[in-house]
């Protein structure tokens, strides 16, 4: 392997002046776990890698608001971090489940909240539970600082629309307690493999009324994509097995599905209808 800078500056301005160069092999670096598989594959190689861990403040830590109405979370929180968080527990549930089958706890000791919704990768399990919670990226750069929401950070197949220069530095995640939520990961491996699909719900529901509702499928696309068909067909529907049914198919006919390793477009199709309609009983309590 080639020789690289590792710095890990300790304040934002450094943190900029070394990142701010137009070669894609100068990257920051949060826990580094698809870095060193890309490195090791010998797709990616750094000339720099700028470590985040050493900026403090706005990237570390896990805070909910004193009205309890919103997290910000620091973009080097650890998925262990999140998983032991009472507070995420409490108020943010899905969360925690999503943890559960998420890689192993090697891989969580050290995997970034940022680093993960910096790659890209269609297949990561937590970019659309974000999306589907309606949450939003503060990111930095030496010219100023934007809120993104979720959806927006992705362009397509590990593209995102983060510039050169730019640093996920937090994640602000609405707290709704009207609304409950789910992820289904689905695997056709083990349990914690790479979804074939992922499907993130969150349903604001009176009995088997539903008053909102938000879908997100991941994996089987190019980026995390909102249902926006089988959501209108759920939003004000009271379930039964038929309402069910037309979302599933609804939502096969909205997105493009590709033929994979982890299974043929008809067969992720047919999974879809499934398990969309299993996460809507689950997440309505059925
Ligand atoms: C064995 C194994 C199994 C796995 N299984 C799963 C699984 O089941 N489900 C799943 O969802 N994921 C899985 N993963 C992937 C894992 O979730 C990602 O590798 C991880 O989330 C990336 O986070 P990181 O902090 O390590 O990112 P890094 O490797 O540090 O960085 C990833 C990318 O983001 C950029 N970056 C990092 N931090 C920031 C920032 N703050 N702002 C801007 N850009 C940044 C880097 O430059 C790089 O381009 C697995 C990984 C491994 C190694």
């Amino acid at each position: 392997m080639a020789s690289f800078e590792l710095v890990e500056p300790t304040n934002l301005e450094d943190a900029f002046a070394l990142l701010d160069d137009d070669d894609p092999a100068v990257r920051p670096f949060g826990g580094g776990t698809a870095l060193m598989l890309m490195m090791k594959a010998q797709l990616f190689k750094p000339v720099r890698l700028v470590s985040l861990r050493r900026l403090g403040q706005r990237f570390d830590g896990i805070t909910l608001s004193q009205d309890a109405s919103s997290f910000r979370i620091g973009a080097m929180t650890t998925f262990s971090q999140l998983e032991h968080s009472p507070e995420i527990g409490a108020y943010l549930p899905i969360i925690t489940q999503t943890m559960k089958t998420l890689a192993n706890v090697r891989v969580r000791n050290v995997a970034t909240v940022g680093g993960n919704l910096a790659h890209g990768d269609p297949h990561l399990d937590l970019p659309p539970v974000w999306m589907t919670l309606g949450a939003e990226a503060l990111i930095v750069n030496k010219s100023g600082k934007r809120l993104v929401p979720i959806a927006d950070l992705y362009a397509g197949y590990y593209e995102t629309t983060l510039a050169q220069g730019d640093l996920i530095a937090e994640l602000h995640v609405p707290v709704r307690p009207a609304w409950r939520s789910f992820y289904a990961k689905v695997t056709t491996r083990a349990e914690h493999d790479w979804p074939a699909l992922g499907i993130a719900v969150s349903v604001q529901a009176e009995g088997r009324y539903v008053k909102d509702v938000s879908i997100v499928l991941s994996a089987a696309v190019d980026k995390p994509t909102r249902l926006v068909a089988a959501e209108d067909l759920l939003r004000g529907a009271t379930i039964d097995e038929q309402v069910l049914r037309r979302a599933g198919e609804a939502a096969v006919a909205e997105v493009h599905i590709e033929t994979d390793n982890r299974g043929s477009a008809a067969y992720k199709k047919h999974l879809l209808s499934v398990h969309l309609g299993r996460a809507i009983q689950t997440v309505m309590g059925e």
